[in-house]
């Protein structure tokens, strides 16, 4: 039996109706910027793989460090344990990250982060003796699938079975030019029922919203506000991190910092599962006490696993390397170069660029996960490209490793594209 028919039998997908989409290809092989499937043919990542491997697939140096550590220390306990590569990971993602972050707490994924944060900020003020017991979310956020992280998500279309177990969320708009007087305002009116524990964002780029963007003034207003009425300001930057808006994270573009930062998906550049929630010194301090109660309950059996942390050490160098830094800088020309050429097609209602993200609207009208969007799906990977449209909305989010030439590769399919629409 081949690998489709194999996979078929007992695998069942994120994300999938299967008795519309029961079939899978098999990627056999990743290397830099390219998957290779059963039959040898080859996609460029446009995507990174869910915005993971951003210095390409199997690095040599990451991959060289992650085999060294293996042979040295594969898993252990991390209560009552601790490991050199999670103190190291520790002390350089503190060499980058906004200067008020202190502490750093791990879970296992972009969800768990999520559902991390918000279980401190609750717990934040029920150990000063405060009920505050609701969050604040912006309207078609997407923090993740587990209960709390879907609770503070808001493009909810498939949430429907779940709806009356979720935490009690409140919902503003993305603040933008013309609504920001009433969105400040509807957050004002929130924040005076004192019984808002925190306020959860996806800073500057909201991802699973087809790459939707706003501006910092906007966000740092809110976090003005919000540190004004003792909410916590949790920055969900579990796509925005490591480089994708064009800095280490787009926290970095606002005078005002979060309380706590929630990052994933590139944090081990695309080779382990990891999440961290990390927060400020003053969050800290409300868990440390005499009473054990006061401390944080929450623990993932592979916290800090030491080869996910390798991985993570080994992306934050490259990171910082001029290398990396220049190509950032030369993807995100190359992406505005693109964008002033196709924002003017007839069939093309909207563009917008942020760092290495490029996203662009077809002015047709369909459904998220209607047809067109599969039919699109099907020709870029015919053209050897693999991007993942939502809804009307075409995006590349490449690897930071990716060379003109493929870069121009994906440009061609984004504008061919717009001819069989
Ligand atoms: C992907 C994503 C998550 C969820 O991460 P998982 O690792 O898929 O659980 C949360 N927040 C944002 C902004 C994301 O992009």
């Amino acid at each position: 039996m081949n690998l489709k028919n194999r996979d078929r039998k007992h695998l069942w997908h994120p994300l999938t109706q299967h008795k519309l989409h029961p079939e899978h290809l098999p990627i056999v092989k990743a290397k830099g910027v390219w998957l290779y499937d059963e039959e040898g043919n080859k996609y460029i990542d446009g995507i990174s793989s869910w915005y993971t491997c951003m210095y390409g697939h199997s690095h040599p140096e990451i991959i060289s460090k992650v085999k060294e550590q293996l042979d040295v220390l594969d898993q252990v306990v991390f209560s009552g344990f601790t490991h050199p590569p999670a103190i190291a990971l520790s002390e350089k993602l503190m060499g980058i990250l906004p200067s008020k972050m202190s502490k750093i707490f791990f879970s296992d994924n972009g969800s768990t982060s999520v559902d991390v944060a918000i279980k401190m900020s609750l717990q934040y003020h029920f150990n000063k003796g405060k009920k505050k017991q609701r969050v604040v979310a912006l309207d078609n956020a997407f923090h993740g699938d587990t209960f709390g992280a879907m609770s503070v998500s808001g493009l909810s279309v498939y949430n429907g079975p779940f709806e009356e177990f979720l935490l009690s969320v409140d919902r503003i708009p993305v603040p933008d030019a013309h609504n920001i007087t009433s969105v400040l305002h509807d957050f004002q009116a929130l924040l005076d029922t004192g019984e808002v524990a925190a306020f959860i964002y996806e800073p500057l780029v909201q991802g699973a919203a087809a790459m939707h963007m706003y501006h910092e003034e906007h966000l740092e207003a809110l976090l003005d506000m919000a540190a004004n009425a003792d909410v916590l300001t949790i920055a969900d930057e579990v796509m925005t991190g490591f480089g994708k808006t064009g800095r280490n994270f787009a926290s970095d573009f606002m005078a005002i910092q979060p309380d706590i930062m929630c990052l994933s998906k590139s944090l081990t550049a695309g080779v382990a599962p990891m999440g961290l929630t990390t927060c400020s010194e003053k969050v800290y301090h409300a868990f440390y006490d005499d009473e054990i109660a006061k401390g944080f309950f929450h623990g993932h059996t592979y916290s800090a696993n030491p080869l996910a942390c390798t991985a993570a050490l080994a992306g934050i160098e490259l990171l910082g390397s001029e290398e990396i830094q220049e190509a950032i800088h030369r993807i995100n020309e190359r992406h505005l170069e693109f964008e002033r050429r196709i924002d003017r097609h007839e069939k093309v209602s909207g563009t917008r660029v942020t760092g290495v993200i490029l996203a662009m609207d077809i002015d047709v009208k369909m459904d998220r996960y209607g047809t067109l969007r599969d039919k699109l799906y099907k020709f870029f990977m015919e053209q050897g490209v693999f991007l993942r449209p939502l809804g009307n909305t075409v995006y590349t989010l490449p690897p930071y490793v990716i060379s003109d030439q493929e870069l121009d590769k994906i440009y061609e399919v984004m504008e061919k594209c717009l001819e069989i629409v």
